[in-house]
């Protein structure tokens, strides 16, 4: 390694209480950067890093991490550093850090505003690839993975400037939005839906994507992972609601909710949303199943995250001139979950509680007794 890269490998690294482990050798091309240690993030990272460290020997392997979180790193690097004593695993101060450092980048982050802000704002992604690929290296190579659920203008947007970074450097950025869930992140079963202008970037990818996942589809041109994983989304929340609704409906005439939920699950009703997460408490006793319902909505998909990836899908089908009458109504719906202090943390069946306590309120039964 030059002199002037070990100098920029040092400065990147930042004090831990956890210690970082073997040090010495840095090569780009063996360093994988995380960005965005949440609820999905932790889970990808972790399976990422013990599946990378397992599968290759080489001192030279590094892992570095970032989060505005200071406590999501601490976990993270005690966790790690007394699992695997003797290998890199570091964190940075920055997504520069993070970029002067690495051949390959995955984040993992709320939203648009987060992803400008960690690829092109100050001491972003690109400011570091910038600096580092004319100060040090001209011919640096980095892949960014963003596994992200983001306006798909905005990954576009950003792909471009990560692209164009730098004329001597080999820069790309990929959208790979995930579908399984914090269970199928533990797992390793998520399945990755890319958007890559370039064959050989989603090939170059896939290997690392297959750490985290037991799937990974190549949609097309950039953006695209985003488009199939938003409209996945949209089917998602109005399927929930329709279910929610024909649960609400049975049971309010007295049905048990396991009987009524083995009706629809043997009938053309059965959708993901009935048959896996039924949303009303108790639907799917007797079955393989133990759906968040069970455990007043714990655990699962936030409602505020479906709350925001409605409000992208209905972005989306505007452009296009995409009618979406349903889906305005469930975004509406789930603005107002995700915008409630109790609901809003809460798996997205909670709509089922929702509705529920609304039967209640006044001008429910107003409305009730018109009809
Ligand atoms: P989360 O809020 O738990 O995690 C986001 C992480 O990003 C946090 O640790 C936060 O501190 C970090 N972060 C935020 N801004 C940052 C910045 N500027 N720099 C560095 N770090 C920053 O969210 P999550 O549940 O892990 O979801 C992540 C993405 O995955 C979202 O887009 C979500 O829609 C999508 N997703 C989530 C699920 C799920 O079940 N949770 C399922 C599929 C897809």
């Amino acid at each position: 390694m030059l002199p002037s890269a070990r100098l920029a490998f040092r400065h990147t690294l930042r004090r831990s209480t956890a210690s970082s482990s073997a040090g010495g050798v840095h090569d780009r091309s063996k360093t994988i950067g995380f960005i965005g240690l949440g609820a999905m993030g932790k889970e990808m990272a972790n399976n990422l890093l013990t599946k990378t460290m397992a599968a290759n020997s080489d001192a030279a392997v590094t892992f570095v991490v970032h989060d505005t979180f200071e406590q999501s790193i601490t976990r993270f690097l005690t966790a790690n550093t007394s699992l695997h004593p003797k290998r890199n695993i570091i964190a940075a101060s920055s997504p520069a850090g993070i970029a002067k450092l690495s051949g390959t980048i995955v984040t993992m982050l709320p939203s648009s505003p987060q992803v400008e802000q960690v690829y092109t704002q100050e001491n972003g992604i690109l400011e570091g690839l910038e600096s580092y690929a004319s100060s040090n290296d001209p011919q640096a190579s980095t892949l960014c993975i963003d596994c992200t659920t983001l306006d798909p203008a905005v990954a576009v947007e950003t792909a471009a400037k990560i692209k164009n970074a730098n004329s001597h450097g080999v820069f790309d950025m990929i959208d790979a939005p995930v579908s399984g869930g914090v269970v199928g992140a533990n797992a390793g079963t998520l399945s990755f839906m890319v958007g890559s202008d370039s064959t050989e970037s989603f090939q170059r990818a896939e290997p690392y994507l297959s750490l985290m996942g037991s799937r990974s589809i190549h949609c097309g041109k950039n953006g695209n992972g985003l488009i199939a994983k938003i409209a996945n989304n949209l089917l998602l929340g109005i399927s929930m609601l329709g279910v929610t609704e024909a649960m609400l409906l049975g049971t309010a005439h007295g049905l048990p909710p396991s009987v009524l939920a083995g009706i629809i699950n043997t009938s053309t009703g059965k959708c993901w949303s009935s048959e896996v997460n039924n949303p009303c408490p108790g639907a799917l006793e007797g079955t393989k199943y133990s759906p968040p319902a069970d455990r007043d909505y714990e655990g699962g998909f936030a409602a505020r995250l479906m709350a925001k990836d409605l409000k992208l899908a209905m972005n989306t089908a505007k452009l296009e001139g995409v009618p979406t009458p349903l889906g305005q109504l469930t975004a509406s719906i789930y603005e107002a979950l995700g915008g409630n202090d109790e609901y809003m943390n809460k798996d997205f069946a909670v709509a089922f509680k929702a509705l529920q306590a609304a039967v209640g309120r006044e001008e429910f039964r107003q409305g009730r007794e018109k009809v």
